[in-house]
């Protein structure tokens, strides 16, 4: 009978990179069902309903448990977001220890696959034996600049946001210093201090799974793979996204809504799992939809002080609509919709009626759009989405980029004139046509003799030997 190869991963406290490495996990035993995935789930607070009802679609070879939640009312007042994904982790390593000791009792895994978030739990792969690898959902063109930074932060004393010249990683599109990763704008913060030691963890692990693939990011890709750069071997296994989405609250009343609608005519808004706006940019975005005259679907949130704010309150029930502009849903009830805190994003992205995105880049949402061929108008909220929103429109030059005013504020007239390049004449046919090409690459990395495949099979073969070897 045929061996079963085991694998353990943990995901990062976070739902698009607990998707995500669920996703790779998915394929990854569907392509050689030969493997078992154990999964680990570190939390803050309790688990969001999109997150429950994604667990529910895992096959039977993949097993997970939740570690002991950590409860950020526990954490020391005003822990920014990102340190507190990051002590969901740590503070949980003492349980993980003990879940992968009785793992590997019943079933050694051979490797132990740890998502970017959750790099403190790299150590244990030693201890228990097995092959080290990060997973790490964001771009290569992240991974690059995370690398580049190392040698950054021993050449430069100022901050970045001000070198005069834009920074230029191996192989990557130049990205000017207050665009890059959001904890890396402080050097004197804790968060940026996290990041290095998270990256310095990066360099001695066996391998780096990106969700990326060659055809979307050759310059990073090309670098990070390159005999002699240095960097443990990085495995382009991308685009991996979600093939259906939690519908929330108002899924079924948004797809009717959608096939009302005329083939291409709709721009989607929509700020990930957990950005949110303050309740100027809020009003702002609101009178902006309504001055370009085209149809919309918006996902609102509750104004928040913080950009990532509605990540951990997405649940509340408090009535999102009270947070528009007066006369605003009467004004607009024959031009768009609008639809509270969540929508079911690839149905969204995959209708016919939906012609662009106004995303807040996150990675995930942009490999969706991408696989949907639906251009964006890139506005970046925090983490590395900055630096996303320069590949989008800089590099690839399928997403229009918001200027925002003095005060951080993108204004009305802006909004509406970027919604208009967008949606009508010959810059929208240009960006449907870059989108078009890089839609049709990412289907093909994910085909049988597609280059992601092939990569996600050559890491398959090396497992599988390893356990046959022993
Ligand atoms: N998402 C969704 N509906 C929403 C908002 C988000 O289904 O209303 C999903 C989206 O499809 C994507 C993920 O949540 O898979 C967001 O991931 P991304 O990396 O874009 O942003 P993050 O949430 O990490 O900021």
């Amino acid at each position: 009978m045929e061996k079963t190869i085991h694998i353990a991963v943990i995901p990062g406290a976070w739902y698009s990179h607990l998707v995500s490495i669920l996703e790779f996990s998915k394929l990854l035993v569907q392509l050689h069902p030969d493997f078992h995935v154990t999964c680990f789930i570190p939390t803050l607070g309790s688990p969001s309903s999109a997150s429950k009802s994604f667990l529910q679609t895992l096959p039977s070879n993949i097993g997970y448990t939740f570690l002991p939640p950590v409860n950020p009312n526990d954490l020391p007042q005003g822990t920014s977001v990102e340190c507190q994904i990051h002590l969901a982790t740590t503070l949980t390593l003492p349980y993980l220890h003990q879940a992968l000791n009785s793992l590997t009792l019943r079933t050694p895994p051979v490797a132990l696959v740890v998502d970017s978030l959750s790099a403190e739990a790299l150590d244990l792969a030693k201890e228990f034996n097995m092959l080290s690898y990060v997973y790490f959902p964001p771009a290569a063109t992240t991974l690059s600049f995370y690398f580049y930074l190392l040698k950054l932060d021993k050449e430069t004393s100022c901050e970045y946001r001000d070198l005069p010249e834009p920074i230029q990683a191996p192989g990557c599109v130049p990205i000017r210093g207050r665009d890059l990763v959001a904890q890396a704008q402080d050097r004197s913060s804790q968060s940026y201090k996290f990041l290095l030691q998270r990256i310095k963890r990066f360099c001695s692990v066996d391998g780096i799974l990106i969700n990326s693939f060659l055809e979307i990011e050759k310059g990073p890709i090309e670098a990070l793979t390159e005999e002699g750069s240095g960097n443990p071997a990085v495995y382009p296994i991308g685009p991996i996204i979600q093939t259906r989405t939690e519908s929330g609250n108002n899924g079924m009343e948004c797809l009717t809504w959608l096939h009302k609608q005329q083939p291409c005519s709709v721009l989607y808004v929509s700020f990930g799992s957990g950005g949110a706006l303050s309740q100027e940019q809020i009003d702002e975005l609101a009178i902006g939809l309504e001055l370009s005259n085209h149809k919309f679907l918006w996902v609102v949130r509750a104004p928040s002080s913080s950009a990532s704010g509605a990540y951990l309150s997405a649940e509340n029930d408090v009535d999102l609509l009270q947070f528009l502009p007066p006369g605003f849903l009467e004004r607009t009830k024959e031009q768009g919709m609008v639809i509270p805190s969540w929508a079911p994003q690839i149905e969204t992205l995959s209708h016919r009626s939906v012609g662009g995105f106004l995303s807040h880049c996150g990675w995930n949402s942009i490999l969706e759009s991408v696989m949907h061929g639906v251009p964006l108008i890139t506005w970046p909220l925090f983490g590395e989405q900055r630096m996303n929103a320069v590949v989008l429109s800089e590099g690839l030059k399928v997403g229009l980029r918001p200027r925002v005013n003095d005060n951080g504020i993108v204004e009305r007239e802006e909004i509406s004139k970027l919604i208009k390049g967008l949606m009508e004449g010959e810059e929208c046919e240009n960006l449907r046509n870059n989108m078009k090409e890089l839609k049709e690459a990412s289907t093909n990395a994910l085909k049988e003799d597609g280059s992601s495949r092939k990569t996600i099979s050559q890491l398959a073969l090396k497992w599988r030997n390893l356990v046959h070897e022993n």
